[in-house]
């Protein structure tokens, strides 16, 4: 479905993506791990069409996406800051991300009851954003991300800023999810225990390349140098 070849981003001479290849196939849930700073994040906006690539492609479905418009890519991605509309309820903030007018007020509206359900927030479509705490508007903005179903998904640090018990509950119930759905997914996380729970296979970066692919399993059986090995250790 997705790969990067080459795949290169420059912030002032210094190579934030340096050279990354990476595929990931229809149906595989990709989880990336790193350190701050290793680019995880230019990954992801890279492969969104909105992180310019100095050098390499990115494909879909083996078609070339540089020049191609982020909303055409058919990707969606949930940003580490999760901006939420602050003038829409958490209901019209789920709505949005949708893209269904046509659908009537019912469909939509039991849509949005189903992925706050999901998402551990019943009944809140009525709220507020601005009197919901940080980790209950990562949650809509989950939701939000969700609701158009897109082939690949994308992830930054889902859920960072919510508490362990909801986060392993809600990383069972996503995998759980996306294979019901057959959605692809490529997460990014710094938590280990997420990534190698929810993850079909764990990418490991540093500096702007990649350490370590492979599956939960190998990465944490075969660590595939003192890097891996290390950041594993520091994050348990
Ligand atoms: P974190 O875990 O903290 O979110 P990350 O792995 O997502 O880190 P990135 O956001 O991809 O890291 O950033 C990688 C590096 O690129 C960082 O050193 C960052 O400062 C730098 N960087 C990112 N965006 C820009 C930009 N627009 N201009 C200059 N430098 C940038
Ligand atoms: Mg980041």
């Amino acid at each position: 479905l997705l790969s990067l070849q080459g795949a290169t981003v420059r912030f002032g001479g210094r190579a934030v993506l340096d050279g990354v290849d990476l595929a990931v196939a229809e149906h595989e849930i990709v989880c990336v791990l790193g350190p701050s700073g290793s680019g995880k994040s230019t990954l992801l906006r890279a492969v969104a069409g909105l992180q310019h690539l100095d050098a390499g492609r990115v494909a879909l479905d083996g078609r070339d996406q540089v020049g191609v418009a982020a909303h055409r890519r058919g990707v969606g991605l949930m940003f580490q800051d999760h901006q939420l509309f602050p003038q829409r309820d958490v209901g019209g903030n789920v709505a949005f991300g949708l893209r269904m007018h046509r659908a009537s007020k019912a469909e939509q509206g039991s849509r949005v009851r189903e992925l706050l359900d999901l998402v551990g927030l019943p009944g809140a479509g009525r709220r507020a954003v601005a009197s919901l705490s940080g980790g209950e508007q990562q949650r809509v903005a989950l939701a939000r991300a969700l609701a158009p179903r897109p082939r690949l998904l994308m992830l930054d640090e889902p859920l960072g800023q919510l508490d362990r018990s909801l986060r392993e509950r809600l990383v069972v119930e996503l995998r759980e999810l996306f294979g019901r759905l057959g959605t692809t997914v490529l997460a990014v996380t710094h938590d280990q225990g997420e990534a190698f729970a929810l993850a079909d296979r764990v990418v490991v970066m540093r500096d702007g390349r990649i350490a370590q692919s492979g599956t939960p399993l190998e990465v944490w059986q075969r660590p595939t140098d003192e890097f891996v090995a290390r950041f594993l250790g520091f994050e348990n």
